[in-house]
């Protein structure tokens, strides 16, 4: 899972749904904090939870690692917020966060395996394509756009996905390719759906599912409200924006 964004609601409601479907790991692609209301409790949940956590911008933001000049208004805003609300433990944490790892045969990176202290944003064909050479493993996951979508190349030639009329969104792992997915956001998703998004990943049968979960927007964006963060970080979650 990625893009968290302190959305502790969509979180559970994720955590309860991979369960549910047998999930036995947790593999966390960064920004679990930023734009939510809820970053201590997202962190705790997540630190005792996970099997491996990358760092993602809002990470490196919140944790002083990087200038909150990096980001726009309403981001800067919920990094300052999100910053003040941690303590030095969760701090810490934070900032000990890797860019990259790799899990079995998958590397883990928040917006892309190749120089992922850019925050550089994977979103046409040709972007995806390009980052093929920056990992060894057969698959790689990342974040970082809010949008989920797969890239895969291989003898057949290269394939894009970003556009899905159906979900859950089954990724057949084919021998003889390679692939990048974008697992979507947990928290604030992008693609005009506003339901949380995750994958499952399924060593044995080998696929990637792509899957959203309900959970209650309007209760999350009442704790944007309550805790003094910018309307927008609100609103945009009934949007899915
Ligand atoms: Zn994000």
């Amino acid at each position: 899972m990625s893009d968290v964004h302190a959305n502790l609601p969509a979180l559970r409601a994720v955590l309860a749904d991979a369960r549910a479907a047998g999930a036995e790991r947790l593999l966390c692609l960064g920004d679990l904090v930023g734009y939510g209301a809820e970053p201590t409790a997202c962190i705790d949940l997540v630190a005792a939870r996970a099997d491996a956590v990358v760092a993602g911008n809002h990470e490196h933001g919140a944790a002083g690692l990087l200038d909150p000049a990096w980001f726009n208004t309403a981001a800067r805003a919920a990094v300052v917020w999100t910053g003040a609300q941690l303590g030095d433990d969760a701090r810490a944490w934070l900032a000990g966060l890797p860019l990259i790892t790799a899990m079995d045969d998958a590397t883990l990176a928040h917006g892309s395996p190749h120089e992922p202290e850019e925050w550089d944003y994977l979103l046409s064909p040709e972007d995806g394509f390009a980052v093929f050479g920056a990992f060894e493993t057969r698959l790689c996951f990342i974040g970082h756009s809010h949008r989920p979508a797969v890239w895969s190349v291989g003898t057949s030639g290269p394939d894009h996905e970003a556009a899905f009329a159906a979900w859950p969104v089954e990724v057949p792992l084919r021998a003889g390719r390679r692939y990048l997915v974008n697992v979507g956001s947990v928290g604030q998703p992008r693609d005009r759906d506003p339901r949380a998004a995750y994958a499952l990943w399924d060593l044995d049968e080998r696929r990637v599912e792509i899957r959203r979960v309900t959970y209650d927007v309007r209760l999350a964006a009442e704790k944007i409200l309550a805790a003094g963060l910018p309307r927008i970080l609100a609103d945009r979650l009934a949007r899915g924006l």
